[in-house]
């Protein structure tokens, strides 16, 4: 049987969608070390959102990343909102944000820059890599993660779930998703 090789890190979080990539990036940033394990080897290049609010351009604004994710918006007429990618005209001047109109940009080109911003903050980013089994003890998580070099155990005193609607860490952790009718 092949012995896991175990590893160790801050915080592990699970799933490079804009959640975890985000995420990564803060907690680089404040220099904890961080790992996100993704089960993509690459990204989908698929695009679930459609845009971003004011309050998003504000916050990637603060972070130096709204001329980055400017550069890959589609161009709109300003119109102030959308849903599902059509115009509705919305009066954001009690906002009184730079940002008034958000930006329409597709998800995964706002994931390439979140992740470009993760990992020059000095994030790892683990594609192909699944989190399989998890362990909580007094010290923190081993996570099992299944990856290109095989399965490994990754130690973190954190373990972040970013892993969607379908949360892999929700499951094997037992939490519930109640349906909003209480069940
Ligand atoms: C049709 C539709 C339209 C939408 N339109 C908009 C919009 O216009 N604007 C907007 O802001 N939002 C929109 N959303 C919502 C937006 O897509 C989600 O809020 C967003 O994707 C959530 O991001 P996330 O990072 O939390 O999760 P996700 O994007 O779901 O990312 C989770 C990641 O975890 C990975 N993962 C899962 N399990 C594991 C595992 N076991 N091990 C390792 N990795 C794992 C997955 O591969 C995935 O990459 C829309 C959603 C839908 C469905």
């Amino acid at each position: 049987m092949k012995i896991q090789e175990r590893q160790e890190t801050d915080v592990l979080v699970v799933g490079a969608g804009p959640t975890g990539l985000m995420l990564a990036g803060e907690l680089a940033l404040a220099g904890v070390t961080v790992t996100v394990a993704e089960r993509q080897q690459v990204p989908s290049g698929q695009s679930r959102g459609g845009g971003i609010t004011a309050r998003t351009c504000e916050i990637l604004a603060m972070r130096g990343l709204l001329d980055a994710t400017s550069e890959r918006a589609v161009a709109r007429e300003a119109v102030g909102g959308h849903f599902a990618g059509l115009p509705v005209p919305l009066d954001t001047r009690p906002w009184r944000t730079r940002h008034p109109d958000g930006l329409l940009i597709p998800q995964d080109r706002l994931e390439q820059v979140l992740e470009t911003h993760a990992l020059e903050q000095g994030a790892i980013v683990r594609r192909g890599t699944e989190l399989t089994g998890l362990a909580a003890g007094d010290s923190g998580v081993d996570a099992a993660l299944t990856g290109p070099d095989g399965p490994v155990v990754l130690h973190s005193r954190y373990l972040v779930a970013c892993d969607g609607g379908h949360s892999t860490v929700r499951k094997l952790t037992g939490i519930a998703f109640p349906d909003g009718r209480g069940q």
